[in-house]
């Protein structure tokens, strides 16, 4: 396993649309496993395949707190079937370090992916996972957190990581 290299906003490779994954195999779980080390190592709740500059659909998510047993998720090829009702966060993203910013999103999604093993299922979920879940899955199409905000607030964090970036 291998800590890879999380990409900051503005990386263009970040809005790239990621690739489907044509078929799990021994190469997409050492791509899990790696993912799953930087996201425990950064520490954060979720990282998509694109913010290491890996071009396919692959997140992975625990949001198990620290005194809870860690319950990674792995999804591959996801597709969100199904969005219910609405919910605002404070959410964070390791693309935007240190930054944390209220969006709105479905309450209730139902999500459709294959785990690590290639295997389908089905998940329906809320609050918390239900957040992770549609800010990884926005990730493989290019979209970030940013893009949620107020044009006021979006202007005000773009300036933040571009002064971050020249500093
Ligand atoms: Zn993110």
């Amino acid at each position: 396993m291998a800590i890879r290299t999380i990409l900051h906003y503005p990386d263009p490779r970040l809005r790239e649309k990621a690739q489907p994954v044509p078929a799990v195999t021994d190469e997409t779980r050492i791509l899990i496993e790696d993912m799953a080390e930087t996201m425990y190592a950064a520490p954060g709740v979720g990282l998509a395949a694109p913010q290491i500059g890996v071009s396919q659909r692959v997140f992975v998510i625990d949001i198990a707190t620290e005194d809870e047993p860690s319950n990674l998720m792995a999804f591959v090829n996801p597709e969100i079937v199904s969005r219910e009702g609405e919910q605002v966060w404070q959410e964070g993203c390791l693309s935007f370090p240190d930054i944390s910013e209220d969006v709105k999103r479905a309450d209730t999604v139902t999500v459709r992916a294959m785990d690590a093993e290639g295997k389908p299922f089905e998940l329906t979920t809320d609050g918390l996972l239900a957040v992770a879940v549609q800010h990884e899955n926005d990730h493989l199409d290019g979209v970030l957190m940013i893009d949620k905000l107020g044009m006021l607030k979006r202007k005000l964090v773009h300036r933040e990581m571009m002064k971050r970036q020249k500093g």
